[in-house]
């Protein structure tokens, strides 16, 4: 019936052309990845594919990652599937060739932190140490989209971080000077350049909370958290990773020598040579079962979301002294987030006190915001160290790892946190950015302290 589309070109014609698209994208695949890698012919986005799928009505959409039962054994067993967990699995199967690896989840891929959190992306951390790391993260955000042929929504909208006493100006400003001196984008606004760069803030003298002034990282932002994990999945499994959900390992076996031998899990035992954990709130009690103690605490941590908005709200503030941070998303919400309950919980939820206490302040420093509606709020279980700095380490049982104590910070670190985490399960070693995020340091006293730096770590 329709023998042209709106562009003046024919249907078969155009049927011509998005086959030899596909075909090409077959090649090119096959080219990249070799034949034994490609387990399910990942479909890749592009204006043609989208063009072609239109003009079949959609019905050739194939599921993103492959839905596998587990195998005996494995090289390579990674338990979480947040986005640090496949992501790791991504980079062992592209940058390390290893492809014998299983991700073991225990509820649905990115279930945990990874789709709860507020998406504040920034690499303006204080020591040397941390900012080389999430610097790393940053740089590997800015091109993830087009690595994964998958549309993260990676917005570089800016995040100001906000002074309201004499005391956040010197933290903030040598927050400014430490990054600039690393290469690191940062910069001080007075309050004039505050209210013009983000319009509803209130910068009155007289309000409970005075605004003396920001530091402002341009190249921060925000993403769309569950794309990121479902875009590592969806590439990881089409390098032949397995990617098993409602599996929860109950227990980590380990030779008569020592070494790790693989999972106990609610599908069975699986052998593996290696295992690697990424269970965020969970790794202290997954850890515990090889006899690990880890100098973690879970905490609950809450955010909520207003009715949706037309865009009024241009950057992300975080307010570390009234523990308080925005954005407007691209459906229009307000995501607002609070800090963390001081109670140890494994539930994903918290107390009300807490939100109830952000929105006060935020209705202070944002007037226009007293007529929002909330529409959701909800928790999730925040892994958290005693200097509020990652560990991304091998332990001191042969074959295990561990990457955690992200604690309310770790969404902007997953490409970089991934992308280390595999080198240091491949090679056995940290990579130099990584080295100084060990277990012993909280032993030896080599500490990170973030905590003491800025109090937040969102
Ligand atoms: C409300 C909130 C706001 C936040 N805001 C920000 C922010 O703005 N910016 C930022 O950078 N970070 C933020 N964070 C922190 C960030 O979400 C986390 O640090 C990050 O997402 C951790 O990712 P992950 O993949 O390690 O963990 P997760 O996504 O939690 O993945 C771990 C997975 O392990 C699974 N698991 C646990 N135990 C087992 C088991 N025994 N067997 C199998 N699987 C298991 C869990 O089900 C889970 O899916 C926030 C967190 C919360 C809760």
């Amino acid at each position: 019936m329709f023998s042209r589309t709106g562009f003046g070109v024919s249907v078969p014609y155009m049927k011509i052309v998005c086959f030899i698209h596909a075909a090409a994208q077959i090649v090119s695949h096959r080219l990249r990845y070799g034949y034994a890698a490609c387990g399910m012919n990942m479909q890749k986005f592009s204006a043609f594919s989208l063009v072609r799928q239109a003009l079949g009505a959609n019905q050739g959409w194939k599921p993103q990652w492959r839905s596998v039962k587990p195998k005996a054994a494995y090289d390579i067993i990674i338990v979480g599937g947040g986005g640090h967990g496949l992501g790791a699995a991504y980079y062992l199967a592209k940058q390390h060739g290893l492809r014998n690896i299983a991700v073991v989840e225990r509820g649905w891929l990115a279930g945990g932190n990874t789709a709860r959190n507020t998406t504040i992306i920034r690499s303006n951390y204080l020591f040397d140490e941390s900012s080389s790391y999430y610097e790393h993260s940053l740089k590997l955000w800015e091109g993830l989209s087009q690595e994964l042929n998958y549309n993260v929504m990676f917005s570089q909208r800016g995040c100001l971080m906000i002074a309201h006493t004499v005391h956040d100006v010197q933290v903030f400003k040598r927050h400014v000077h430490a990054n600039r001196l690393n290469g690191i984008d940062n910069e001080w606004l007075t309050p004039q350049e505050v209210k013009e760069f983000c319009p509803p803030l209130n910068i009155s003298p007289n309000i409970r909370y005075p605004i003396m002034g920001g530091s402002l990282q341009r190249r921060a932002g925000t993403a769309r958290h569950d794309a990121v994990a479902w875009g590592f999945a969806r590439a990881a499994s089409d390098m032949g990773v397995d990617i098993i959900e409602n599996c929860e390992v109950i227990g980590i076996n380990r030779a008569p020598t020592g070494e790790v031998t693989g999972v106990e899990t609610t599908l069975g035992t699986i052998k593996a040579k290696k295992v690697a954990v990424s269970a965020a709130g969970h790794s202290s009690v997954v850890l515990g079962m090889a006899g690990i103690r880890l100098p973690l605490q879970s905490n609950p941590l809450q955010a909520l979301v207003s009715e949706p908005v037309k865009p009024a709200f241009p950057t992300i503030v975080m307010s570390n002294t009234i523990h308080a941070y925005i954005s407007q998303s691209d459906k229009g919400e307000m995501v607002i987030g609070a800090g963390t309950d001081s109670y140890v919980s494994y539930t994903q939820r918290g107390g009300l006190h807490i939100p109830a206490h952000t929105l006060e302040a935020i209705n202070e420093l944002c007037p226009m915001f007293r007529r929002l509606r909330m529409m959701r709020s909800w928790g999730g279980i925040t892994d958290n160290t005693p200097d509020r700095s990652p560990i991304t380490a091998k332990t001191s049982v042969p074959g295990l790892y561990v990457n955690c104590g992200w604690g309310t910070g770790g969404f902007k670190a997953t490409p970089g946190a991934a992308n280390l985490f595999a080198w240091t399960i491949a090679k056995n070693e940290p990579h130099p950015i990584n080295a100084p995020f060990t277990i012993e340091r909280f032993r030896e006293g080599a500490l990170i302290d973030e905590a003491a730096a800025a109090a937040v770590a969102h």
